[in-house]
């Protein structure tokens, strides 16, 4: 089958000083539908720079990112940005939900925002928050919730629309060891079911025979191998 996320040759570099800093130094990489991915390495050796790329957020300075057989440096700024909605689904480190709303209220906000208010959208609300195992919690809001719960969430809104890619960033930074563990199952359960590309930034190598393969980040470079099986 083929990748649902492509990286060519992807470089990106930010000015330092009189010199420039590569950040991301031609980068390959491909992500099936369904394939979790680890990434791992040292602080600073641009695992969050290839999220950005790949997201979408941040232009490379060379190099392609494909999404779902699109090309976005072949687009402009507003189709970027619907492909971005339409297609990738992006778990940062922190949560950021916004605290006056429930945890059903975060899922349809984005919709809601969008003009779509149907029954459609809260039946995958609460269909999502059954997949993360919060629908007993879907009236709380986040002070009402732990760190994992909140983290639950974030991955549910995520997946509303319906994304082909999933990028995470370190989600279980900020978690004891179970609910970790916990985090990278759900994420391995989410993969297969709604058979995204999903790539995960993580610290937890003791969870990486959880993922289909592990990539390692490096000055910029990126090397990939298989996970043995545990
Ligand atoms: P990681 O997520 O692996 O810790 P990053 O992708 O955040 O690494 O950073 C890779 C390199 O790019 C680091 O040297 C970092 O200092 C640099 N960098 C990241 N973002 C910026 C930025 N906005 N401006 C300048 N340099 C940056
Ligand atoms: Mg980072």
């Amino acid at each position: 089958m083929s990748a649902a996320l492509n990286l060519i040759n992807v470089s990106l570099e930010y000015p330092d000083g009189t010199s420039t800093l590569k950040a991301l130094d031609a980068v390959n990489l491909s992500v099936r539908p369904g394939e979790y991915l680890s990434l791992v390495g040292p602080s600073g050796s641009g695992k969050s720079s290839l999220l950005a790329v790949a997201a979408t957020l941040v232009k490379p300075t060379a190099g392609q990112v494909i999404i779902d057989q699109q090309d976005a440096s072949a687009l402009s700024q507003a189709e970027r940005t619907s492909l971005r909605r339409d297609k990738v689904g992006i778990i940062f480190q922190q949560p950021n939900l916004l605290p006056a709303l429930t945890a059903v209220e975060q899922l349809l906000i984005r919709e809601h925002l969008r003009g779509r208010r149907g029954r459609g959208e809260r039946e995958r609300a609460a269909e999502l928050l059954d997949v993360v195992g919060l629908s007993e919690a879907a009236h709380k809001r986040p002070h009402q919730l732990s760190g994992g719960q909140r983290q639950r969430v974030n991955i549910a809104r995520a997946l509303m629309g319906k994304p082909t890619v999933l990028l995470v960033d370190e989600p279980t930074a900020a978690l004891d060891h179970e609910r970790s563990e916990s985090i990278v199952r759900l994420l391995r359960r989410v993969t297969d079911e709604f058979r995204t590309a999903t790539v995960m930034v993580t610290h937890d190598t003791e969870f990486l025979a959880l993922t289909d393969a592990v990539a390692t980040m490096r000055d910029g470079r990126i090397s990939r191998a298989l996970v043995p099986s545990a």
